[in-house]
């Protein structure tokens, strides 16, 4: 873990750029700027580095991910990295077909639940291919889901978007939904694993990648240090932290739009920037990871299901090849939330019980139990991504990242190419890092 450097809140402190957040893209930025032997320094709100990544170690001494962990198909910055760290990136186990469980009861692969889901999944990849009608910026997918004819088929397709995308659906049109599939690949890619977004796993966790970029960046991540003003003139800006006020030729803000909102900006932001940090808001996501001595399961099934009954889940086999067992359970959007009255225990037990049936009694006798509400993070507010209010375009995949003055915007949300993943993330603080050092140096060469 790097060592924090409080600055004394009374002097003003000179670098010649400041990043703001220390997840995966500002971690990225500031190592791309540091290769290149700018000085920069990171100020983080959060007393840890890693945002939306958060690994932690189980009692097994195994190591889990509560935050973004696949490496999905083509996300080659995230492999490059992992690679560079010597992590062991392996396949996730996954079956040709993934369970569907309602109670007690398994729903047959090729039976009308299936075929309804099916229907709608295809009527939804053609339309997102062949143009999305503008007016159903203003039909929630909720409402769109009303109409399908099958009850278990609609509880179906609401747990799939809403694990996908951890979005309300009734807050979240079906323009944006689909626009966002377009831009995801299709369906398939965004729901499988091999050939997908969930296709392969770090043995040591994905969230070691953010502690170790951190940890090299030796002490120049400053954390406990929230952002509260930036301050814009023609020479640079001056940045008011929890941890004191500096002064930056360059800024770089890699903070969620939403969470962005609670920096205060002097002059005024413009307005499509202002539309952004508004019109958006994080997902709500839990994610628990309850670990066991070994995969027991795998002796008579795969453990990769989609559970209809509230809350609906999505199960998913993480373990690594050499164990223990990992279950990876994941749930969204107001059943997430619902999960809050519960205390740890009473959530386990609800969590797992719902399982014995289709996984056997032993997925009761765990050997430890991480859980994350992401929603409940006051410093990322949510995940997997930011998400367009029903109604707005604004904060469709690539967010805008035009600089503002001498401040470059990155994040996830900005990238190019598999925004809201952590191969997102790392393109847009590569991206960032290019743009200051190009500034600089045309700064330099006006000198
Ligand atoms: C449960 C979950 C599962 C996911 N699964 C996957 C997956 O399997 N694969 C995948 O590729 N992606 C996944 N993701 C998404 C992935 O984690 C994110 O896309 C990525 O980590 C975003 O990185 P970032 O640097 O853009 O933003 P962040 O990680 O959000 O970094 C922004 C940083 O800014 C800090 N900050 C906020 N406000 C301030 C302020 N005022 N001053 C200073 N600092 C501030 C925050 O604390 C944070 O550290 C998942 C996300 C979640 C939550």
């Amino acid at each position: 873990m790097p060592q924090q450097q409080p600055g004394d809140g009374a002097d003003c402190r000179d670098v010649p750029v400041v990043v703001i957040g220390a997840g995966m893209a500002g971690l990225i930025a500031a190592r791309e700027l540091r290769r290149r032997g700018v000085e920069v320094v990171v100020l983080e709100s959060a007393a840890r580095p890693g945002g939306r990544m958060l690994a932690e170690t189980t009692a097994l001494g195994s190591r889990v991910d509560l935050g973004g962990q696949w490496i999905g198909h083509g996300h080659h910055r995230f492999e490059a990295l992992a690679a560079e760290f010597d992590a062991t990136a392996f396949p996730m186990r996954t079956p040709k077909w993934p369970a569907i469980v309602e109670g007690t009861r398994t729903v047959r692969n090729f039976g009308l639940t299936s075929a309804v889901a099916i229907a709608s999944l295809l009527c939804w990849e053609v339309v997102s291919r062949v143009g999305v009608p503008r007016s159903w910026k203003n039909h929630s997918v909720h409402s769109w889901l009303r109409r399908v004819p099958n009850r278990r088929a609609r509880r179906l397709l609401e747990v799939l978007v809403s694990v996908s995308t951890t979005a309300d659906l009734d807050r979240c049109s079906m323009h944006a939904f689909l626009t966002m599939v377009r831009y995801q690949g299709g369906l398939s890619t965004m729901l499988a694993s091999t050939g997908g977004a969930q296709e392969r796993l770090l043995a040591e966790a994905a969230g070691t990648l953010t502690e170790r970029l951190a940890a090299d960046l030796r002490g120049r991540v400053v954390f406990d240090s929230a952002v509260t003003a930036l301050h814009r003139d023609e020479a640079g800006v001056t940045i008011h932290s929890a941890s004191g006020e500096y002064r930056a030729a360059k800024v770089i803000v890699t903070v969620p739009p939403p969470m962005a909102a609670a920096i205060e900006h002097h002059p005024p932001l413009p307005d499509q920037r202002i539309r952004l940090q508004r019109n958006t808001y994080m997902g709500s996501v839990y994610k628990a990871i309850a670990v066991y001595t070994h995969p027991f399961w795998r002796e008579h099934r795969d453990a990769e299901l989609t559970t209809l009954t509230e809350p609906g889940m999505a199960i998913f086999d993480t373990s690594p090849p050499a164990g223990p067992g990992h279950l990876c359970i994941l749930i969204a959007g107001p059943e997430a939330r619902n999960l809050e009255t519960l205390s740890t225990d009473a959530r386990r037990t609800k969590i797992l019980s719902a399982l014995v049936d289709h996984l056997g009694a032993g997925i009761l006798e765990t050997r430890g139990w991480h859980e994350k509400a992401w929603h409940q993070d006051r410093h990322v507010g949510g995940g997997y991504s930011a998400l367009p209010s029903l109604g707005h375009e604004d904060g469709y995949y690539p967010a805008p990242a035009e600089p503002t003055g001498h401040i470059h915007w990155a994040g996830t949300e900005t990238a190019h190419e598999h925004a809201g993943y952590i191969e997102g993330a790392i393109e847009s603080g590569e991206r960032a890092a290019r743009e200051v050092l190009d500034a600089l140096s045309s700064a330099a060469t006006l000198q």
